[in-house]
């Protein structure tokens, strides 16, 4: 399907750039290293390759071609790539249209999206006005209202379970998926703000008092299959757009700090939605941008959480960066108040996380006592430790060897004691390719499939051998090999992945040789060593299966035919 144009488009873009704008790749020999975005690492085990257009990661084993990244990465199905890469190159893709993948799920965010537009219509009707009125003091204006698709859940308690038994839906599947509760609506008198997934899908809602009732003054979607409170960002779908421009990503408490900023232009934001930061959302943040600032709330809770995600960022090889807000201001009270400007200013003179955490230090240290002053400057170099830049440990040292009247080299024998108990850290290099245990048969028909995805000739050789190889996933790429080189007339490995992108059989088998270290050359002595053993094995299998059969054997003359195949064996063998 669409195999040609696939492979035209594929051949017109280069994967070290479109990976290259979402991860940052360093090149080092032949090869551009990044930190792989598919499972959870700070080293840069994922290999780029420019000459074969392929990534692999040495620990995950992720590989394939251009097409299989973006697929992976940005949650898009094939067509929506070839779509987007064909627009990249001016390849026009009009014929190819865009059908979304029916999932088990599609009921459900069938039923948010209907809940969404119930919610809607209200705010825009007359039972609407109070909240619009709140909305209006609180300044959001209609086209923000339009923009985060704002609503309205009504005082009634069953106007939306109605709504949706009657569009089918059954009261066990509404309480299931967290739109009603007991049979009845869980939001009652709420302004709706919707909660998408990565994808921008509507997958649960958050509901906000606008009257002083009392009540909880936010109300969230309970976790179901589709919404998972600790994988999701408010606002990842438009900020994955957003950061890549600004090559930054903001991270904010709420969405109303987010909704604010947007107002101001400024849209690489994602909003926790509480403050523990989950391993999940971490990497999903890690996929926007290597620049990370924190810009939580000016109050004490929103420096704890400061310190504490700076932190654990920190412990991962990243450093922020804070935008520390005036106490007791969030993002949105402060815009509100000073305006974009000021907020852009906060934004450039955004503190290292380190710099601001020795700066948290010092506030509440009693420095007429010699214990808590001695304290303190001990806890400086610890952090100082931290720090990957010897140019910025030096900064500090000096500052505080200064501040204090201390000898700089006391201060430094210091660090460096802590800097050697950290040594075997050394985080930086590149991880060395993992060489499992194979037999030697198996690595020389593995080696003889590598050589086949890169040289037509050795494709013939194959077939002219007849070559039978020892496992099915071995077989089945060995004959797709073929296969596609008769239909192309060559073949090439980010080619190849594109078609047989939906055989799960060889993608694995192909992931799992593309991360092990095979011979480049295409040297034939070389080669036909590796035929050899394989040949060597072919003729091992042959004499295994004849010795069964003479076991089996009861005519004498019929056994001594088979010896003498055997002994006919095992000559061309040596
Ligand atoms: P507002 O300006 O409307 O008061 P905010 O953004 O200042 O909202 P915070 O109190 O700072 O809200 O809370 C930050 C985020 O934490 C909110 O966006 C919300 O997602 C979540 N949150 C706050 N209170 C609750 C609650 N009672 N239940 C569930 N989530 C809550
Ligand atoms: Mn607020």
């Amino acid at each position: 399907m669409n195999n040609d144009l696939a492979n035209t488009i594929r051949s017109k873009v280069d994967i070290v750039d479109v990976i290259g704008e979402r991860i940052p790749l360093t090149a080092r020999g032949k090869n551009f290293f990044g930190v792989c975005p598919f499972h959870d690492d700070t080293n840069p085990s994922m290999s780029v390759s420019r000459e074969k257009q392929i990534y692999t990661c040495f620990s995950c084993h992720a590989t394939g071609n251009v097409f299989t990244f973006l697929m992976n990465y940005e949650h898009m199905d094939f067509k929506e790539v070839l779509k987007y890469l064909g627009d990249r190159v001016g390849i026009d893709t009009g014929s190819i249209t865009v059908t979304k993948k029916s999932t088990k799920y599609d009921k459900l965010y069938d039923a948010y999206r209907i809940s969404l537009k119930y919610y809607q219509n209200n705010l825009n009707s007359t039972v609407g006005k109070l909240a619009k009125q709140y909305l209006s003091n609180r300044k959001i204006d209609e086209s923000i209202i339009k923009e985060f698709e704002i609503g309205l859940s009504l005082e009634e308690k069953d106007d939306l379970t109605k709504l949706l038994t009657k569009k089918e839906y059954n009261l066990v599947t509404l309480n299931r998926i967290g739109l009603s509760s007991d049979n009845h609506d869980v939001y009652n008198d709420r302004i709706m703000f919707p909660l998408y997934d990565v994808n921008g899908r509507v997958v649960g809602f958050s509901g906000r008092i606008y009257k002083d009732n009392g009540q909880n003054k936010y109300l969230n979607t309970k976790e179901t299959e589709i919404f998972k409170k600790g994988e999701m960002l408010y606002h990842y779908h438009i900020a994955k757009e957003e950061c890549r421009l600004k090559k930054s990503v903001i991270i904010m408490e709420g969405f109303m700090d987010v909704i604010r900023s947007s107002t101001i232009g400024i849209r690489n934001t994602v909003a926790l939605m509480g403050t523990a930061l989950t391993k999940e959302q971490i990497s999903l943040i890690k996929r926007l941008s290597n620049q990370i600032y924190l810009c939580l709330d000016g109050d004490d809770p929103g420096v704890h959480a400061t310190l504490s995600i700076g932190e654990t960022l920190l412990e991962q090889g990243i450093e922020t960066k804070v935008i520390a807000l005036p106490k007791p201001e969030d993002p949105d009270s402060f815009i509100l108040k000073n305006g974009k400007d000021r907020f852009q200013g906060l934004i450039e003179s955004a503190q290292n996380f380190s710099d601001f955490k020795i700066q948290k230090l010092k506030e509440n240290v009693n420095f007429q006592s010699d214990e808590e002053k001695a304290n303190y400057i001990n806890k400086v170099i610890e952090e100082t430790a931290k720090l990957e830049d010897p140019i910025r440990r030096e900064v500090v040292l000096k500052r505080l060897a200064k501040e204090f009247e201390i000898g700089y080299n006391t201060l430094e024998m210091r660090l460096n004691s802590l800097l050697k108990k950290e040594e075997p850290k050394e985080n930086l290099k590149i991880p060395q390719k993992i060489s499992t245990k194979k037999d030697k048969y198996t690595k020389a028909f593995e080696q003889i499939i590598y050589f086949m995805l890169n040289n037509d000739w050795i494709i013939t050789q194959v077939e002219r051998e007849r070559l039978i190889f020892p496992t099915e996933a071995m077989r089945v790429t060995c004959s797709e090999i073929i296969d596609y080189y008769k239909t192309y007339g060559s073949i090439n490995v980010a080619d190849f992945y594109t078609y047989i992108q939906e055989k799960e059989i060889i993608r694995e088998f192909l992931n799992n040789i593309l991360a092990e270290e095979y011979l480049e050359t295409t040297d034939k002595e070389e080669l036909f060593r590796y035929f050899k053993v394989v040949r060597e094995y072919s003729t091992k299998q042959e004499i295994k299966r004849l010795t069964n059969l003479m076991k089996k054997e009861i005519d004498p003359i019929e056994q001594a035919k088979i010896v003498e195949k055997i002994r006919k064996l095992r000559l061309g063998d040596n």
